[in-house]
């Protein structure tokens, strides 16, 4: 008797292994990281959209982007032909329309969930089905984003370090609905930019920031107590550890709202007062002292070099 194997269905077989090409990128939030990964992305050969939400904050990005692409050029680590076309692939905007073809959104905006919420609600009906969505957030769960778009299987968390030409790691973290191929898919982008990923799982700001914030936070608890002041903190930490940024200078390179936001997901997530944010870093954020983006931290970059407030 002749025995035939059933055909395979070609909707099923294969698909577990299938990984889903990204070839066009949309960036949304056109600040530091935004325009990070908008670079990153552009110099692996992808056309990047990159929106904010004023034209003016895109074009800004895109100054931002050229110099920190002059000094690839200057450091001979690319050419003057890989820095123009990198410039050209990216497409600034500010309608979402632009994101109709992109195989990957990528969330860069402010470190708030209400903020990352309404923009998902946005941007999902102007996305082909197969698009995948990814956070770039520092500490948000990627679940709870994921579950309030319509793709929770297609979103993930793809966290990039600052700054992102420079720093190796992304951190890659699954939602509890994540499906294999976008995480697969993630992990294949990565690569291609270089990168190396650590995967964390979805707790409240996952790997880096549950470590490297908390430290913050002790050190502006520190300069908050009088236990020195922020040049003999930030010796303390460079000399004595080895770091290579001092904590509060680390502070205001990140972003003191940023660093807040990141506190307060872990104090509310964890519910352990150990996480509680210092009010000294509450006061500088409602002051406006976000550090370097907004000229003040705990240095004041008007002086050159920049000046310790105390
Ligand atoms: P940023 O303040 O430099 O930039 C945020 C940008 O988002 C701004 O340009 C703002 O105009 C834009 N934005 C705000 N609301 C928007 C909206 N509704 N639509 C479109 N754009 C909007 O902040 P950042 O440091 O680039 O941080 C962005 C994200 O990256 C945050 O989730 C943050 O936690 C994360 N992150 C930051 C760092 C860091 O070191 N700063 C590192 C890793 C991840």
């Amino acid at each position: 008797m002749n025995v035939q194997a059933p055909a395979a269905d070609p909707a099923v077989a294969g698909l577990a292994s299938v990984t889903p090409a990204i070839e066009r990128i949309g960036v949304i939030g056109a600040g530091q990281m935004g325009s990070g990964i908008a670079h990153v992305c552009a110099l692996a050969g992808m056309p990047v959209v990159l929106l904010d939400v004023t034209a003016e904050a895109v074009e800004k990005a895109l100054g931002v982007i050229g110099r920190n692409l002059d000094r690839q050029v200057n450091r001979t680590l690319i050419s003057e032909i890989d820095k123009l076309e990198a410039l050209a692939r990216i497409t600034p905007s500010t309608d979402y329309a632009g994101f109709a073809d992109c195989d990957l959104v990528i969330e860069a905006a402010t470190e708030k969930e209400a903020v990352k919420r309404a923009i998902f609600a946005t941007l999902v009906p102007h996305l082909k089905p197969s698009a995948m969505v990814a956070s770039n957030t520092s500490s948000i769960s990627i679940t709870r984003l994921g579950a309030s778009t319509d793709r929770a299987e297609k979103f993930i968390g793809m966290h990039f370090m600052n700054p992102v030409p420079v720093m190796k790691l992304v951190e890659v973290i699954r939602g509890i609905a994540t499906d294999e191929p976008t995480f697969q898919a993630i992990q294949a982008l990565a690569r291609k930019l270089g990168k190396t990923t650590a995967v964390s799982e979805d707790f409240p700001a996952f790997i880096v920031n549950r470590i490297l914030v908390p430290m913050i936070n002790e050190a502006v608890y520190a300069l908050y107590e009088g236990v020195g002041s922020v040049t003999a903190l930030d010796t303390a930490l460079k000399l004595g550890a080895n770091h290579p940024m001092g904590p509060l200078e680390l502070a205001d390179f990140i972003g003191l709202d940023t660093c807040l936001s990141i506190m307060q997901v872990l104090y509310e997530g964890l519910a352990d007062s150990k996480y509680r944010p210092c009010p000294l870093l509450v006061k500088y954020v409602e002051a406006g002292w976000l550090g370097r983006k907004s000229g003040r931290g705990f240095y004041d970059y008007s002086q050159n070099p920049p000046r310790p407030t105390r």
